[in-house]
């Protein structure tokens, strides 16, 4: 079987689905490996490291007429479909809620396309959740930013000119993301405190060293692990019970998201009257609405002498390991998709039956 490696043409896009490291594995399994001259590059690995594991590199075009399964990150284009025929099994993120012409191109065409923003969060299925490893590292480059922007240092600092006292950061949301903020700013040596709606992350944070903020609440405020939308009354506590630390704040990072939903409010313009002058705040919600009220995507603003950073953080700006890590989720899911090098799929299984968009030809999810 051979499977395909398309170079990214989406705009700003550095990374690949397929690392040399995983394609030489893909290859022990006995796929025969084909990228596309250049696929690499912005990740920092060359055709010849391709080469080195026995993958063959070749033009785009051969790519997509001998490919039998073709793997991209962003989502086949209308221009990439022209090139793809019945045969052909692609395997991207498809967004295929927000995408639907798309999917009406994949199905005319004929094919079979998977899409691995659909992967349940589920245990079994945490080791293909690219979702999962991307915000990961988003989590990192968060405190890493937040270190740029700021005019302190984290560490306490014992110099015979003074001792510098160490920084105070605080994380909303315990999530992937703010578990790796959590642990990243405790590296770098700062007071670390963080809240979440969830109390099961209580241990997880004080397992990294944070200081967990409990808010006093009655009543569930979650279900099936993932957070509830927060009732008035969780809301106001939760206020309460964080504003002392909010206001001693050197660098705020906020991460919190229900599923499905507009991202909670968890800073009001109120509250952010009453911060250190200087402090940084780094919104990654701000792409689903913000959990500080003045945050704006992609834009910082400076208020009272707070710098509100709206930003999804892109895992493009690390991407050799977002690569590595997306490249593994890959395998895992080629792995549990085919047996022996042959596509043996179950459609009664949630992972295959969640990810399965188009089947030969025909539209499964909408
Ligand atoms: P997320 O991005 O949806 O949200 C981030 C965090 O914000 C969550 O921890 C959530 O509880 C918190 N939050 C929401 N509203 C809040 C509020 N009002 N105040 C404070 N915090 C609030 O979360 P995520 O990173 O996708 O992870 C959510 C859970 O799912 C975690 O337990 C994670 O381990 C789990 N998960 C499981 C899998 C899997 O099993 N395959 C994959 C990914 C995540």
């Amino acid at each position: 079987m051979k499977i395909g490696i398309l170079k990214e043409t989406f705009d700003g896009e550095r990374r690949v689905a397929i690392t040399p490291n995983i394609a030489k594995q893909l290859i022990a399994a006995g796929f025969e490996i084909l990228v596309e001259e250049g696929a690499g590059e912005h990740s920092s690995f060359k055709d010849s490291d391709y080469r080195e594991v026995d993958a063959v590199v070749e033009k785009r075009g051969v790519v997509f007429h001998e490919g039998q399964v073709l793997l991209k990150i962003n989502p086949f284009d209308e221009e990439d479909l022209k090139l793809v025929d019945k045969r052909q099994i692609l395997i991207s993120k498809l967004y295929h809620k927000s995408n639907p012409q798309l999917i009406q191109t994949i199905a005319n065409k004929g094919a079979t396309a998977f899409s691995m923003d659909a992967i349940p969060r589920i245990s079994r299925a945490q080791d293909m959740d690219v979702l999962s490893s991307q915000n990961n590292l988003a989590g990192y480059k968060a405190v890493i930013l937040g270190a740029f922007e700021m005019t302190k240092i984290f560490p306490l600092m014992m110099t015979s000119a003074g001792t510098i006292a160490p920084s105070r950061v605080l994380i909303y949301g315990i999530g992937v993301a703010g578990l790796q903020a959590i642990a990243t700013a405790k590296r770098l040596g700062a007071v670390v405190e963080a809240t979440d709606i969830r109390s099961e992350t209580k241990e997880q944070a004080e397992s990294l060293g944070a200081k967990f903020i409990s808010v006093d609440n009655e009543g569930e405020q979650s279900e099936g692990g993932y957070a509830k939308e927060a009732s008035a009354e969780y809301a106001k506590k939760q206020k309460e019970a964080v504003n002392k630390s909010l206001f001693q704040a050197d660098l705020v990072i906020t991460t919190a998201n229900i599923p499905g939903r507009k991202a909670p409010v968890l800073i009001t313009r109120e509250q952010l009257m009453q911060m250190k002058n200087g402090a940084v705040i780094i919104d990654l919600a701000a792409a689903q609405g913000g959990n500080c009220e003045i945050s704006e995507n992609n834009k910082t603003i400076v208020e009272n002498g707070v710098k509100v950073i709206g930003t999804s953080i892109d895992p493009r700006s690390v991407s050799t390991n977002a690569s590595d890590l997306y490249a593994k989720n890959i395998y895992n899911y080629i792995m549990h998709l085919t047996k022996e090098t042959t596509f043996e799929w179950d459609l009664e299984e949630e992972i295959t039956d969640e990810t399965l968009i188009v089947h030969d030809g025909e539209i499964r999810k909408n």
